[in-house]
């Protein structure tokens, strides 16, 4: 391909001539992680083999290591926010994105042009990529009926409510995704809930990065291994877990962004889910375009449902050229 910016059919996005983020893409030398979630880790095997670096943020580099995902270090580029590094004349530059700990944008300037990926994010808390010839963005909640009517605060005090609710008749036990859990786990404990918390043994090493990061301690914590539990505990398990730990006494909350009823909605005996969600909402995307407003916006249609939907959306209420990447979705 042409150097400049596109997302290629099996999810990478291609930036300049040189990097592929998120994705593997034949031919780059260089390959850029934007964090440490599975759909934006696609094909680091090969990438760690072919590609000459390897770049992100030095959390996401230590969250890939608890997960697996083995860097050798003599490829391991590790960028602090802000850092830049250059390849061939290719200026590579990552800059904060709020999502999960260690999350980046990522900016590409070449002689040719500058370029941009916000990868995923929410509002507020990313600083838009301004006045780029190309950005592609995320937009896994761009679909307008997925708009939640409440904001990501509403949902942590649907959760606090829960906790206090439940807490003395059995423990608490809270399901999500990597990233979402221990960002969850911070905002409890910035809010001054001090129960004790056990997480499984990833979610855990996890923890402790998250903890560095957002620099929240997050005593008291331990290890959960499946051992019996009383009252007065916080239980987070990885969301693969709930099949397995929902007949055990006590309340199941599962964290979730496509909950759209209210911040929390039953979802079953003694099963809660809570509308929390680590995405931007249109809205929150159109804010950010409406600062950044590159001369083309291209949307992510690997990762996003209605990427075409999304862009007539966007064009018309910003008056940008947007269009769907890859064209026709995957
Ligand atoms: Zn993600």
């Amino acid at each position: 391909m042409a150097c400049g910016a596109m997302v290629s059919r099996g999810g990478a996005v291609l930036l300049g001539c040189t990097t592929s983020a998120d994705g593997y893409y034949r031919g780059r030398p260089v390959r850029v992680v934007t964090h440490a979630h599975r759909d934006h880790l696609l094909g680091i095997e090969r990438s760690v083999r072919e590609s000459v670096i390897i770049v992100a943020n030095p959390y996401t580099l230590e969250m890939m290591e608890v997960l697996g995902y083995r860097v050798p270090p003599e490829k391991a580029a590790p960028l602090p926010y802000r850092a830049s590094l250059e390849y061939d004349g290719e200026r590579i530059t990552l800059v904060e994105a709020r999502h999960i700990a260690g999350s980046s944008q990522v900016l590409l300037e070449t002689s040719q042009g500058s370029y941009g990926y916000t990868s995923d994010f929410k509002m507020p808390g990313t600083p838009p990529l301004k006045g780029l010839d190309v950005l592609v963005i995320d937009a896994t909640y761009g679909d307008p009926a997925l708009q939640r009517r409440w904001g990501e605060w509403d949902a942590i005090a649907a959760l606090i409510e829960i906790i206090e609710r439940f807490i003395r008749e059995g423990p608490v036990w809270v399901y999500g995704y990597h990233g979402k859990l221990q960002e969850v786990m911070a905002q409890l404990r910035v809010r001054g809930v001090g129960y004790h918390f056990l997480a499984d043994p990833i979610t855990l090493r996890l923890a402790e990065i998250a903890s560095r990061f957002y620099n929240v301690p997050l005593d008291p914590v331990g290890m959960f291994q499946g051992e019996e539990v009383y009252d007065s505990i916080v239980i987070f398990l990885h969301s693969t877990r709930f099949s397995s730990y929902r007949r055990r006494p006590g309340v199941h909350v599962r964290l979730t962004g496509w909950e759209m009823r209210a911040p929390a909605a039953l979802a079953g005996n003694r099963v809660i889910n809570v509308s929390f969600s680590d995405h931007a909402t249109l809205r929150e995307i159109v804010e950010y375009l409406d600062d950044a407003r590159p001369r083309l916006v291209l949307v992510d249609a690997y990762r996003g449902r209605s990427a075409m939907l999304t862009a007539r959306y966007l064009e018309r209420t910003l008056g940008l050229k947007v269009l769907p990447s890859p064209p026709h979705g995957f």
